[in-house]
């Protein structure tokens, strides 16, 4: 029987979270989540223990290993353990490590995927990231290496930088050494998924001005086919239908 289920809760607001992942969440018993988790997913599973394991930029943060151990405690009491994580799993997520310290204790587990930044911040915009024609490949790119050094590539048509927020002007620089054009178009957006998301366009040369607008928040960096702007009318805004109709009862029958 598997007693831990790592959840991808989106990257943003709680409404993202996929069916199975708030299913997952409904049955759990301990909850260890991720700093940048909208608590309206608590309301989900009110009766949970609720165990903060964020690890916020280069301070205060709870090492993998102290998460690893409390994944493998919390599954041997028993209890189904929700391991909820922003965004993606499997995306710049430690996933890897969670899952080599849970298979050394010989503990299932079951990975539930979530929407990761990069497919926020497209539906954000309203731009995709392939393009008919021009657009045949993403790459998702962390900017920083694990010794905390700034890298940048062109490996795909439309290439997302993840974890570049703090150093936008320095990944200009290495974006254009990397081999794209000055006059690339960029598209910056930061806090994706939630009310409060800010996007805006730049081109790599320009890239730098973007911290006015993105200091400090959550942001990821797209850069090529995927920036171009479309022609779309204006957004129906946080009112519109989808965002305030009634949840369908949870299908019946389906996993776990
Ligand atoms: N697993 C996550 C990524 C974790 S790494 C996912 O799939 O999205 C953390 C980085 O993700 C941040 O430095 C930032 O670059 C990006 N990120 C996370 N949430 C974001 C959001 N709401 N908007 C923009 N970027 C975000």
């Amino acid at each position: 029987m598997t007693r831990v289920t790592i959840v991808g809760a989106g990257p943003g607001s709680a409404d993202l979270i996929t069916l199975r992942g708030a299913r997952a969440l409904v049955s759990a018993t301990v909850v260890l989540h991720d700093a940048l988790i909208d608590p309206a997913l608590r309301e989900m599973s009110p009766h949970a223990e609720w165990i903060d394991v964020g690890k916020r930029g280069f301070c205060d943060s709870t090492a993998q290993a102290r998460i690893n151990a409390l994944l493998v405690h919390h599954a041997r009491a028993g209890g189904h353990v929700v391991r909820l994580k922003g965004g993606d799993p499997s995306v710049f997520g430690r996933l890897d490590e969670e899952l080599e310290a849970l298979a050394a204790a010989g503990i299932a587990c079951e990975v539930v995927p979530g929407v990761t930044a990069a497919i926020a911040a497209a539906a954000d915009l309203r731009r995709p990231l392939t393009r008919r024609g021009s657009g045949r490949s993403v790459a998702l790119s962390t900017a920083m290496t694990r010794a905390g050094q700034l890298v940048a590539t062109r490996g795909a048509d439309t290439e997302v930088f993840y974890m570049a927020g703090r150093q936008l002007a320095a990944l200009s620089r290495r974006l254009i050494v990397a081999g794209w054009p000055p006059e690339t178009p960029v598209a910056v957006v930061s806090r994706a998924g939630w009310p409060d998301q800010h996007g805006s366009d730049h081109r790599v040369d320009t890239l730098p001005e973007a911290v006015v607008l993105h200091g400090g928040r959550p942001t990821v960096v797209i850069v090529g086919v995927g920036a171009i702007a479309l022609p779309v009318a204006e957004s129906a805004g946080p009112s519109s239908a989808a965002d305030t109709a009634p949840l369908p009862p949870l299908v019946a029958g389906a996993k776990p």
